[in-house]
């Protein structure tokens, strides 16, 4: 396994609407190797998530997980998840606004509101399909990483950029806690 460079805002490749990926071709052993080493720079680098554009791959695959996080240990775990070919549709009108973060973006956080609930459908790493229903931390880390297939990032998303802070002055002015977690 390899752990993949991460591309940063301004490569185009993020900003691409990623190629879907063929049912055949997921369990091609390259495509499996491919799907291996974004888990392992998703965990090398933190990261709760990580679509393939990040590591400059414009095809439609992303992974999810949140173990116990070292710096989050609050946060609401997600077991390892790899989804090709994402659709996300909004369950109800009712969104929500957190904070969020992104490798491409690294040492900033801002505000970004998401439906709370979506509804997504999609392959799996193998090839089987995925129906299911996401809420709350769950849905916006979909969320998050289907937009990267579409060629958006979060700060698109955002309403207004005044919560828009680099990590430090976010520890420091956002949040209550004792030391800095980034
Ligand atoms: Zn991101």
């Amino acid at each position: 396994m390899a752990i993949l460079k991460v591309a940063r805002l301004g490569h185009p490749v993020l900003r691409r609407v990623a190629e879907p990926v063929p049912a055949g071709e997921i369990m091609r052993p390259e495509t499996q190797r491919f799907i291996d080493d974004m888990v392992e720079t998703m965990r090398e680098y933190d990261g709760v998530g990580l679509a393939a554009p990040q590591v400059h791959v414009s095809r439609q695959i992303a992974v999810l997980e949140v173990e116990s996080h070292p710096r989050y240990p609050d946060m609401p775990k997600i077991p390892l998840m790899v989804i090709v070919n994402p659709v996300l549709t909004p369950v109800g009108e009712e969104a929500h606004p957190d904070w969020e973060g992104c490798l491409s973006i690294p040492e900033f956080r801002g505000i970004t509101p998401r439906a709370t609930t979506v509804r997504l459908e999609a392959y799996g790493r193998r090839g089987e399909r995925i129906e299911l229903v996401a809420k709350d931390f769950f849905a916006r880390v979909l969320q998050h990483e289907t937009d990267h297939l579409n060629g958006k990032v979060y700060v698109d998303r955002m309403r207004d950029l005044t919560t828009l802070s680099h990590l430090p002055e976010w520890v420091r002015y956002w949040t209550r806690r004792d030391e800095a977690d980034g």
